[in-house]
């Protein structure tokens, strides 16, 4: 990938270099590390590329693991989208896949050794007792009456949690830190809980799971994690990171260093939340073009590159911050501008007879794919009956309207210049047909007598196009942070979808592939539909910033 010969610079590759410098480390091992209960977003691809481009940058290596802790939320479904999404974004885990729960058997070992080591207990406080007996941030806790129970004790009844012994709820265990410590995760944490449930990769095997921050230590140092790179809200988290792997017999320590989140406007970044659109079918599906899911975003258009690229443009700090939309459509719009073909699609159609052309003939001509580079190019049909955009006609205009003009000329793109001359109307008076005479002397150049003629604008052949669904897109959300509104479902735009049945598009976009993207001339940006069996695109994007709105006249 070329990104590798601009790699970019942050306080945690400042940590990695002198890591490396000093020794401390010989070579950089990260991992990226979701839940599988849900599909990744736009905030993943952040982690995503941070861990990945690092070991791609310091010709290190990434895992890919699955952090499997909560059987009843998780799916394979959701395991299988996560491999496709990371593979897709054209990143590679090195070695196998790795589970959380391929550690289940050391992880209960661990325990073991802290129960042993009088660090860990089995509590019977109900949940309410346990919050009561947890403290504030301003008061401190109170020690659980179990804290104090004997190792032999202890083991002998998490042996029995293990076995099934106990009820769900009825105890965990929890390790003995400090009850009065002014981080509320150092208060005698759970760190195994009970749960007949059944596991997507380990089936009914256990009925005690263990906690995430148990956990994800453990897994970070028995896979020689070197730098375990996770957002900000982990920061209090990372005490009892430490705390673990300082008390149990495990040789590597990794660093923890956390990086502020991507927050997105006009959309929501929690799984749970985009869970809840999917399940109330607000939107399609995880992979709706309306999504900030990965699969959402491919389905809409863009590109792996433009997704990179919008990562390195945010960069990684510790500051959280709301990034604007526009920042990740003009990634896209950047990438597309210059990598997608031309096509010409009417999506509101008006049609339009020119009179002096042959009814029977069919002129083939030949249009660039790409006005700058070189990208081939293909035959457009040119037939006496067209199709423009009803609103590229206007009886009366003043200079500024730059399109057709009753009585005036306009360029057809790619084709002749042409002439509108009369309007035939329906009984409600709207326009039906608009006819026009063409020059035969302006294919390719401008009229002999030096007549200006200074708008352009795109068509299809009314006889040859073809008809396709347009899926216009809008933002998902009303508001800019919808997460902030009590029900963020309240804040979703009514508006956000907007089928158009009947474009009519040039014959070429026939064989467009799934997520083949192209621009429309003058439109915007779409690619096909990757689902749809019949002919559909999505808007990708606008030509322009549609939150800076240019009047276009
Ligand atoms: P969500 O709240 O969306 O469920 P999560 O943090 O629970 O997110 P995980 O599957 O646990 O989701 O995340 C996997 C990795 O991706 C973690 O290291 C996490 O820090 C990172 N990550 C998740 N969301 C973001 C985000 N918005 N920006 C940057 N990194 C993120
Ligand atoms: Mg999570």
């Amino acid at each position: 990938m070329a990104e590798a010969e601009n790699r970019p610079t942050n306080f945690i590759t400042n940590i990695i270099d002198a890591d490396l410098a000093s020794g401390k480390h010989g070579g950089t091992h990260t991992r990226f590390p979701p839940e599988p209960n849900g599909y990744l977003h736009i905030g993943h691809a952040k982690s995503i590329c941070l861990n990945f481009g690092i070991a791609r940058d310091y010709q290190g290596l990434c895992n890919l693991r699955f952090d499997d802790t909560n059987p009843e939320k998780e799916d394979l479904d959701y395991v299988n989208s996560i491999k496709e999404d990371v593979q897709w974004l054209g990143f590679n885990w090195d070695g196998e896949i790795c589970y959380s729960s391929n550690y289940f058997d050391k992880l209960y070992e661990y325990a073991v050794e802290l129960i042993n080591k009088g660090l860990a207990y089995v509590c019977f406080l109900s949940p309410e007792q346990a919050r009561e007996y947890r403290g504030t941030l301003t008061e401190p806790g109170k020690n659980s009456p179990h804290r104090d129970t004997s190792p032999e004790e202890n083991l002998a009844l998490f042996e029995k949690m293990k076995n099934g012994e106990f009820k769900e709820g009825e105890c965990v265990l929890r390790a003995k830190i400090d009850m009065a410590s002014s981080f509320m995760v150092l208060r005698d944490p759970i760190i195994y809980r009970i749960r007949f449930a059944h596991h997507h990769q380990t089936g009914d095997k256990w009925c005690i799971y263990p906690m995430y921050d148990f956990t994800h230590c453990i897994s970070d140092a028995l896979e020689g994690i070197t730098h375990s790179l996770c957002t900000l809200e982990f920061q209090d988290n990372r005490r009892l990171y430490d705390w673990v792997l300082d008390n149990i017999s495990l040789e590597c320590h990794p660093q923890q260093i956390e990086f502020s989140r991507l927050n997105l406007e006009y959309t929501v970044m929690s799984k749970r939340k985009l869970n809840d659109l999917v399940v109330n079918g607000q939107v399609e599906g995880w992979d709706d073009p309306r999504m900030p899911t990965i699969a959402g975003l491919r389905r809409r258009g863009y590109t792996p590159a433009s997704i990179r690229e919008f990562c390195k443009r945010i960069g990684i700090t510790k500051q959280d911050n709301m990034v604007e939309m526009g920042m990740l459509e003009a990634c896209i719009r950047d990438d597309l501008n210059e990598n997608a073909p031309r096509a010409m699609a009417v999506l509101d159609p008006v049609k339009i007879v020119i009179e002096n052309f042959d009814a029977e003939q069919v002129e083939m001509l030949d249009a660039p794919n790409h006005p700058t580079l070189d990208m081939g190019s293909r035959q457009l049909p040119f037939t006496r009956e067209i199709y423009i955009e009803r609103d590229d006609f206007r009886v009366e205009a003043n200079k500024k309207f730059k399109r057709l003009v009753l009585g005036k000329e306009v360029r057809l793109r790619n084709a002749y210049v042409i002439k509108a001359e009369r309007i035939e109307e329906d009984d409600a008076g709207n326009i039906t047909t608009i006819y026009c005479t063409y020059d035969a002397d302006t294919l390719g150049k401008n009229p002999a007598d030096g007549r200006k003629v200074k708008g352009v604008i795109h068509w299809v052949s009314a006889s040859h196009c073809i008809d396709a669904e347009v899926r216009q897109y809008d933002r998902l959300f009303n508001v800019p942070n919808p997460a902030a509104a009590e029900d963020f479902a309240t804040t979703l735009n009514p508006e956000s979808l907007e089928i158009i049945a009947n474009a009519k598009l040039e014959p070429s976009l026939a064989d467009a592939a799934p997520e083949q993207g192209f621009q429309f001339e003058r439109l915007g940006y779409y690619c096909r539909d990757n689902k749809r069996d019949t002919l559909t695109f999505n808007q990708t994007v606008g030509l322009r910033d549609s939150w800076a709105k240019i009047e276009n006249a």
